[in-house]
């Protein structure tokens, strides 16, 4: 088994771009479309062509490269089976709990509406690698733009017993912010303050803080975390419903 390479580079404001590669079928992935130029350089940088698109959700910065590609690849597009008429050329439709193979490669397909409806997240079991688009952030979540959170504690639930070696690569670079905003809802929480602290080094380096760990993740991220007490206190639900708990931090998010 060859190990996937995947190949981050960053897009527009604050997005990543990836193209996932499997060396022995000489396949390439691009994990969304967010911006053309950076992700032909990238291509170019690696010596890679662009066998396929796997898109995580229909947003401009995710899809919006898509046809463009397409036209000059010749790719495959692979999309969400109940958003496909919101995903610009797409060729292939999946849903939750369908596999796929990409080359050597194992890839399971997890619906994690809430963001958007039809929002995916791809998951190579072999290589432990997770793509989650805008559903899992580094520690944070998206915005609730089309579904409830009920909806979305159910989505983050499902990636909760991946492993927890797996690496989360999500599409945004906000986890400065994402994490001052943990702080003031779980203050007494030490390995967040030590991740936080972590965090403002990496980007005074001017580095990327993502991909993250899982394990650290359900460690630190206040929308993994509705069953903490220090969570539950300072935003006044003591032993309510965990559903409950998530729905109100997501709110105070929105308006932090
Ligand atoms: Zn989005
Ligand atoms: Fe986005």
């Amino acid at each position: 088994m060859h190990k996937l390479q995947v190949h981050q580079f960053p897009c527009l404001q604050d997005n990543y771009g990836y193209l996932v590669h499997d060396s022995v079928h000489n396949l390439t992935a691009a994990i969304d479309t967010p911006e053309i130029g950076p992700l032909n350089a990238a291509l170019q940088q690696q010596g890679w062509h662009l066998t396929h698109i796997f898109n995580t959700h229909h947003h401009f910065d995710h899809a919006g490269g898509n046809l463009a590609l397409k036209d000059q690849w010749h790719c495959t597009i692979v999309g969400s089976r109940t958003d496909a008429e919101r995903i610009p050329g797409i060729d292939v439709t999946v849903g939750d709990g369908d596999s796929f193979d990409f080359g050597e490669h194992r890839v399971d397909v997890f619906d994690v509406s809430g963001h958007t409806l039809g929002h995916i997240a791809f998951y190579f079991p072999d290589d432990h690698v997770l793509f989650s688009g805008d559903a899992l952030f580094a520690l944070g979540c998206g915005r609730l733009f089309e579904g409830t959170a009920a909806q979305m504690w159910s989505s983050l639930q499902k990636l909760l017993p991946l492993p927890d070696e797996t690496l989360v690569y999500c599409a945004h670079e906000y986890t400065q912010s994402n994490a001052r905003f943990a702080l003031s809802v779980e203050p007494q929480n030490a390995d967040l303050q030590a991740r936080a602290r972590a965090i403002d080094q990496l980007r005074a380096a001017g580095k990327p803080t993502v991909p993250s760990l899982l394990g650290l993740e359900k460690a630190t991220n206040p929308f993994l975390r509705p069953m903490s007490g220090d969570l539950q206190r300072t935003i006044g639900l003591v032993d309510a419903d965990w559903v409950e708990v998530f729905a109100r931090t997501r709110q105070l998010k929105d308006s932090f």
